[in-house]
């Protein structure tokens, strides 16, 4: 291999700057040209490349977003538009890419190895839901920015004797808001993968209210079957929650912009690195992840078929703990 490309696609995730950097030091400590794909898949429709020197990617661990840039390619989803990305590719006499992104990534990873070009996939995704990494770069920062948001809203809920739903990111994956939840002591947790009738969840805070809890944390995924708004119009519309008064707040996106925590730098440069090894050293079609404190490897056909379950125990706890 002599000239080795990197594109980060798909929703951003704290800590992709520090994959790339990780690729980029990788590559040229084994004498490599290494080229960052701007716009993710776009970029490689487009032809859009640069060659990438140390210090290119110096001075961005630390920031969120990445430096290459990402976007949704409805083209790439095409047989044409992935040839045209390989003819891209092999014009500027590129031999390896590596994809740093998540689930919807990853399949278009999968789509360009099985055209016979050697890609290798880094599992990145704030969501946590890819399967092949217990945990994904940037899932750490965005539970971090959701805690810290919980414990500041539990203080003015508190205050007011409110209940507060607070809505976290995650998609169809409930990740985000079970372990915020936990965390963050909720009075309950609204999932995508366990459906509990709203009437349910507000019987829960009205005990709490009547044993003198001065405040509800509800804590909701986006992708829940109502999210925090919907869930507060539902216990109007129905008079339900009597006792305190309540609000809610999306989180949205500030949890996807913000400075990488210490342990999402180590774990993007961990797979970066990690991945740039692979690529160099002959394998393909693989995302490199982490199992049980190692690396994990697991072919990029098998990622994505396959399902993460949400954490059994901290699913149970979340029920026996909320009293
Ligand atoms: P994420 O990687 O965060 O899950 P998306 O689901 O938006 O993000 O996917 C990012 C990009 O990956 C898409 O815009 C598209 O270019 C590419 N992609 C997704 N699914 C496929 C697919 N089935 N085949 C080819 N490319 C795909």
């Amino acid at each position: 291999m002599r000239n080795l490309a990197v594109l980060t696609s798909g929703g951003d995730a704290p800590g992709m700057n520090a994959a790339i950097r990780a690729v980029v030091r990788t590559g040229l400590s084994h004498g490599i040209n290494v080229w960052g794909v701007y716009q993710g898949y776009s970029g490689l429709i487009e032809g859009n490349f640069k060659r990438l020197g140390a210090r290119d990617v110096g001075s961005i661990i630390q920031r969120g977003g990445t430096i290459l840039g990402s976007a949704r390619c409805p083209e790439f989803h095409t047989e044409e538009g992935r040839e045209l990305a390989l003819r891209r590719l092999r014009g500027a006499g590129i031999d390896g890419l590596i994809v740093i992104g998540g689930n919807g990534s990853q399949t278009g990873a999968e789509a360009l190895h099985s055209m016979g070009f050697p890609v290798v996939g880094v599992a990145s995704t704030i969501d946590n839901d890819l399967y092949g990494s217990d945990v994904t770069i940037g899932v750490d920062t965005a539970l971090n920015v959701a805690l810290n948001a919980i414990d500041n809203l539990k203080v003015t809920a508190s205050s007011h004797r409110r209940a507060l739903l607070v809505e976290v990111m995650g998609r169809k994956c409930g990740y985000l808001a079970l372990m915020s939840g936990i965390a963050g002591g909720a009075e309950a947790i609204v999932l995508p993968e366990v459906d509990v009738p709203p009437e349910q969840i507000a019987e829960r805070i009205q005990e709490g209210y009547e044993r003198g809890k001065p405040h509800a944390i509800v804590v909701v995924a986006e992708g829940a079957r109502y999210n925090a708004e919907g869930l507060c119009a539902y216990f109007r519309e129905n008079g339900l929650l009597t006792g305190y008064e309540f609000r809610s707040t999306v989180l949205g996106y500030v949890q996807r912009g913000a400075t990488p925590t210490c342990a999402d730098r180590l774990l993007a440069t961990w797979l970066g690195s990690s991945a740039a090894d692979e690529i160099i050293a002959g394998t393909t079609g693989i995302l490199v992840g982490t199992s049980k404190g190692e690396i994990a490897k697991t072919p990029l056909e098998e990622v994505v078929k396959g399902f993460k379950p949400l954490p059994s125990w901290f699913l149970k706890a979340a029920e026996m703990l909320a009293r």
